[in-house]
Parts: structure tokens; sequence; C-alpha cells
């Protein structure tokens, strides 16, 4: 059998045409994080996040491309999204005069201020710009919260591009049982609200800013959640005004931070880490998503982008290293297919960093709450 290279791999890609530019998707750099083990063949493209859903067939060609060059077992191709450094999601300009909250940094929410009766804690999966896997890494680690036995809700505050549903498998309108608080939909064992349940898709854009304050509340308050230990808030990517508001109009117990190992991933994840710390928000940690390729076949790990980025970074930040994650085609299959990995295949060598990192946000989550009051900074002062 031939042993397919790099750079057969590479060859098959640069006849694969991006409309968009005209040109191939190798020499406009769309391909990123290309690898090649026995056979088995990961990358990215890296496309702009307002156009993730339009690129999907660009992504189906590259895969199809790469399967068609002998040798090939498989092929992981997944569509990650940079958003331009200063455009940042948010709001639309020129609606100060609505009744939006105002983000001021160094402020937080005042105690009370949207808090959701019988919710215990409610914690932030926020990432510095999107396409990192930030929804994946909610909606698996909702359902790895659930698995360890907690009570789980998750509500999807990506306005941008809202996930939960495809990734959830859920469609349609929520129901209201007095026509006043909308009830989550229930699946794999967590609630759900999703604002992909609340605004139509075709929704341009633009009008989306300034929906996030009166949709957050919406989900946030009129939602019957009932009793749930923690929710879990899959955030809107990058560190904009909308986030920050966010941060501050909701009483968060503790967030978490995603990033893939790339040095500009991690410089955006460095930005998200002091967006919370400007709020006093404690970061319960840093997730490393896509933090090395498995080959299907022997199971071998290959550190694409290099190792121990994140972990090092956290350890700057002074905040916890909660685990890694790999880039693996069951990940992005059963995510995109409705069937999420955590929920489906519990048990698997995909599944468990997951439930460990759970784990972890739960140990987190009981010294929070345990110790009554948001603890202090561990900073000792003499007298
Ligand atoms: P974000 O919420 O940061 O924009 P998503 O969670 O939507 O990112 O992920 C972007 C794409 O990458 C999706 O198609 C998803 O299935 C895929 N993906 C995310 N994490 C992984 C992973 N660890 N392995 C394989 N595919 C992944």
């Amino acid at each position: 059998m031939s042993r397919v290279s790099r750079d057969d791999i590479a060859a098959a890609l640069a006849n694969v045409i991006d409309e968009e530019s005209g040109n191939d998707v190798m020499s406009t750099g769309l391909v990123q994080g290309l690898v090649v083990r026995e056979g088995h063949v990961g990358f990215s493209l890296e496309v702009d996040p307002a156009k993730g859903a339009e690129k999907e067939p660009l992504r189906a060609a590259c895969e199809a491309a790469a399967k068609n060059v002998p040798g090939v077992l498989s092929v992981t191709a997944v569509l990650t999204a940079h958003r331009a450094a200063g455009q940042s999601p948010s709001p639309a300009r020129g609606h100060s005069h609505s009744h939006q909250a105002q983000a001021h940094p160094g402020e937080r929410a005042p105690q009370g201020a949207m808090k959701i009766p019988g919710v215990k804690a409610i914690v932030a999966i926020a990432s510095g710009k999107g396409g990192v896997g930030k929804s994946t890494v909610a909606v698996n680690l909702a359902l790895a919260l659930a698995k360890l036995g907690r009570r789980v809700g998750l509500l999807d505050a990506d306005i941008y591009g809202p996930s939960i549903p495809r990734m959830m498998g859920l469609t349609g309108k929520p129901e209201s049982k007095d026509g006043k608080k909308l009830l989550p939909k229930v699946k794999y064992g967590i609630k759900t609200m999703s604002i992909g349940y609340l605004v139509n898709e075709d929704t341009p854009m633009i009008w989306r800013g300034p929906m996030v304050q009166s949709a957050l509340t919406q989900m946030m308050s009129d939602v019957e959640w009932g009793e749930l230990d923690v929710l879990i808030i899959d955030m809107p990517p990058g560190t904009g005004d909308a986030q920050l508001t966010m941060a501050q109009r909701v009483p968060l117990t503790g967030a978490v931070v995603v990033s893939t190992p790339q040095e500009i991933a991690l410089i955006d994840a460095r930005k998200g880490f002091a967006m919370f710390e400007k709020t006093h928000i404690p970061v319960f940690g840093i997730v490393e998503n896509m933090a090395y390729f498995v080959s299907p076949g022997s199971g071998e790990k290959s550190y694409i982008f290099g190792q121990g980025g994140a972990r090092r970074m956290a350890e700057k930040l002074g905040c916890d290293f909660l685990g890694e994650i790999p880039l693996h085609m069951s990940i992005r299959e059963k995510s995109d297919s409705g069937e999420p990995i955590a929920a489906t295949a519990p048990e698997s060598d995909e599944a468990r960093p997951f439930i460990e990192i759970a784990r972890r946000i739960g140990e987190h989550l009981d010294r929070a709450l345990g110790g009554g009051a948001r603890k202090a900074p561990a900073i000792a002062i003499e007298d």
C-alpha cells in the first residue's frame, strides 16, 4: 500500500477552489494544521465566522478531495472561524438610546440582578474568538456534569451562531404552559434554552446585537428552569461589549475559557481571562480544545500546534489548566449530528477528557458554593 504523505494531501487540496476568492484552499491559507498519520488525515478550514454555514460545502469538498487520495483511510476536516482583530462581535453601534445596560469595566452584576430562583450556580463557557469549539465544549461539559449526577441546564447565548439546537438535535419553538414562562427543551437529561429556538435563523446579524439583552433576560428569567445545580451558559465568542455586558448582568459563579493551542488563539483567550478578571468573576480554568490529533487507526497522538501552550498560559495567569481535548472525527461528527459524545458514548476515549474536566469544574463549584459567599482572593495580608 502506498504511504500517503502530507504533500499528497496538500496537492489534492490545491485543486479545491474557494468560490469566494476564486483561489484554491491551500494558496489562500484556508487550510490550517494539516496532519497526516498512517493514512488518517486531519485539518481545519479557517473561515470568516459570519460565513460558517455557507462554507460547509467547501469543507465537504475538501474532505472528499482528501479522501480520494489513494491510501487515505479517514479524513477529519473541521470549520473554524477567525475573527479579525478589532472586529468584536459587539452590538451594533447607534443603539445606545435603547434600554440596553451599558458596560463599564470594573463593575459586575449587582447581586441578585438577574438571579434565577432554584438555580444554584451559573458557569459561563467563553472564548476569545469564534471557532475554537466553545459550543462543542459547552454541550459536552453540560452533559458530562449531568453524568456526574448534577442537575444541569444549558443556555445558548451565542447570538452570532447559536449551535446548541443542532448539537443537541433540537428544533422548534419552546412551549409554554401559561403563555408567560417558556419551558426548556429537555434532552439527554439536561434542560436547554437557545436563542436559536427564539430568533429566526434568517434574522440578519445586525439585528442580533440589539436583541441580545432582551433575549438574554428572556432566556434567563422567563424560562422555567426549575431546580438546577448548575446552569452552563454558552457565551458569544469574543471579548467585546456584548460579552462584557453579559458577564456583568449575569451573576456568574465562575467562567471557563476555551482555547485552541495556536498562539493567536491563546492571545485571544488571555483577553477572555482579562475580561472576567475585570468583572471580578472567578475563572475556574482554561480548556485546551483540539489540543492534539488522534489517529483513528493506532490512537497515536500528534500535537499539531505544539504541546502545552494553554497549560503554560494558565500557569502564567495563575488559574487552573482544566484539561485538553483531542481533535477527533467522532467529536465533530457526533456534535454536528445532534448526538454529542458525552451523552451517546460517555465511556469512549474521546468523551473521557470531558468527564475529567467536568469533575474539576464540579470541584470548583463545590468550593465556590460550599464557602458560602464568593471567596475572597487567596492573598494573605499580614498586619
Ligand atoms: P465555536 O462555538 O467556538 O464557534 P464550535 O463548537 O461550533 O466552535 O466548533 C466548530 C467546529 O469544530 C464544529 O464543526 C465542531 O464539530 C468542530 N469541533 C470542535 N471541537 C472539536 C474537536 N475536539 N474535534 C473535532 N471537531 C471539533
